[in-house]
C-alpha cells in the first residue's frame, strides 16, 4: 500500500518535471491588460513574436482589459502556474496597491517576475483644433476651463491616470477624466473629437503626432526623445518637476516551475537584442532594457521599489478606487 502511494506519488514528480523539461510543448499566451491596439499590447505584440523565436511555439497575445489593467493582472496573479500564462504590465502594477481599496491580488506574492521590458516616454496630447498652441496656454486654458475640459485616460491605475493625476496635482486643478479601456480607444475618441486632451505613451502617441492628427504640447522625459526632437520637454515648457516613464515588466503566476522560467529569461533576452524589435522601439521613442535589466532580480527589486515610491505621492493626491 505504501510503496504503491510511494510510487504515485514519484509518478507525479516524474510527470511534472518531464513536463518542465519538455516546455513550452504548446501555445503560451500573454496577458496585456488594456485594449487592443494600444500602447502595452504593441510593445507585448513586438517582444512576443521575438520571444517565440526563441521558445520554438507560438507567443499569442490576449487582451483582457478593464479597471485599469487590475482585471488583467488579477487574471495572471490566479493562473495555472505552468508558464503558459504570462503577463506584461507597466508601472500600474505599482500604483493600483496604492490606489485600489480592494485589490484581489498581491503582485509581489502572487507573481513570479521574469525581467524588465522598457521604459517608454509619455506625451501631453489634445485634439487637432484644441485652442491652446502650446503647454504654457494649455495650462491658462485648462485652468479657465476646468469645468468643460475632459480629460482622457485608460482607467485608475493605467500609465495615462498617474501621468494626468501628476498633472492635475502640478498646475493644481481637478478635471473630469472619461475612462477607457485602453488607450487604443481613448485615441480613437481624442481623434475624434471626443475629448480633449490626454498623457499617454510614445508607442501609442508617435504616428498620429508624426501624422498631424494630434496636437502635441510635452514629452514626459527628463531628455527630450530622439523620434520626436522638437518636442520640448514638461519641464523646459514650464511645469517644474514633472517627470514620469513607463516601465514595464513580464511576469508569471507564483510558483511556475524554475526549468520554465529560466526558459522564459533567456526568450526575453534574446528577445529584447532583436533588431526588429530594437528597430520598431526606436521609431516609436523607446528602446529595449540592458540585459542586466531584463531578469527576475532586476525586476523584483524594481517592482517593490515603484510601490513604495508611488504610496506617498498617490496618498497625498487622496485618489482612490474601489
Ligand atoms: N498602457 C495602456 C494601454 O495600453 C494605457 C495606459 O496605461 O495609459 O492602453
Amino acid at each position: 500500500m505504501i510503496k504503491r502511494l510511494l510510487a504515485g506519488i514519484l509518478s507525479v514528480f516524474f510527470v511534472a518535471a518531464v513536463a518542465a523539461q519538455d516546455y513550452p510543448s504548446r501555445t503560451i499566451s500573454v496577458i496585456v491588460p488594456f485594449a487592443a491596439g494600444g500602447p502595452t499590447d504593441t510593445v507585448t505584440r513586438l517582444v512576443s513574436q521575438a520571444m517565440s523565436k526563441s521558445l520554438g511555439q507560438t507567443v499569442i497575445v490576449e487582451n483582457v482589459a478593464g479597471a485599469g489593467g487590475t482585471i488583467g493582472v488579477e487574471k495572471v496573479a490566479k493562473s495555472k502556474p505552468d508558464g503558459y500564462t504570462l503577463l506584461l504590465m507597466h508601472i500600474g502594477i505599482s500604483t493600483s496597491p496604492s490606489l485600489y481599496r480592494n485589490l484581489r491580488y498581491d503582485p509581489v506574492k502572487e507573481l513570479d517576475p521574469i525581467g524588465l521590458v522598457t521604459n517608454v516616454p509619455m506625451t501631453i496630447i489634445s485634439k487637432k483644433d484644441f485652442p491652446p498652441k502650446d503647454m504654457k496656454e494649455l495650462v491658462t486654458y485648462v485652468k479657465a476651463n476646468k469645468d468643460k475640459v475632459t480629460y482622457a485616460n485608460a482607467g485608475v491605475g493605467a500609465a495615462s491616470h498617474l501621468c494626468g493625476m501628476l498633472f492635475m496635482t502640478n498646475i493644481g486643478v481637478d478635471l473630469t477624466t472619461v475612462p477607457y479601456k485602453g488607450t487604443g480607444p481613448a485615441m480613437t475618441d481624442l481623434m475624434g473629437g471626443q475629448v480633449d486632451f490626454m498623457c499617454d505613451q510614445t508607442t501609442n502617441t508617435t504616428p498620429q503626432i508624426k501624422g498631424g492628427k494630434v496636437k502635441a504640447y510635452a514629452v514626459t522625459t527628463a531628455q527630450r526623445v530622439k523620434s520626436l526632437s522638437d518636442i520640448p520637454t514638461a519641464e523646459e515648457s514650464g511645469l517644474k518637476g514633472f517627470e514620469v516613464t513607463v516601465w514595464h515588466g513580464m511576469w508569471a503566476p507564483h510558483g511556475t516551475p524554475k526549468a520554465a522560467m529560466d526558459k522564459l529569461v533567456a526568450a526575453l533576452q534574446f528577445a529584447l537584442k532583436d533588431p526588429n524589435v530594437i528597430s520598431k522601439f526606436a521609431e516609436l521613442g523607446t528602446e529595449p532594457v540592458s540585459q542586466d535589466q531584463a531578469t527576475p532580480a532586476a525586476l523584483n527589486a524594481h517592482l517593490k521599489s515603484e510601490i513604495a515610491k508611488w504610496a506617498p505621492i498617490i496618498k497625498k493626491a487622496g485618489v482612490y478606487a474601489d
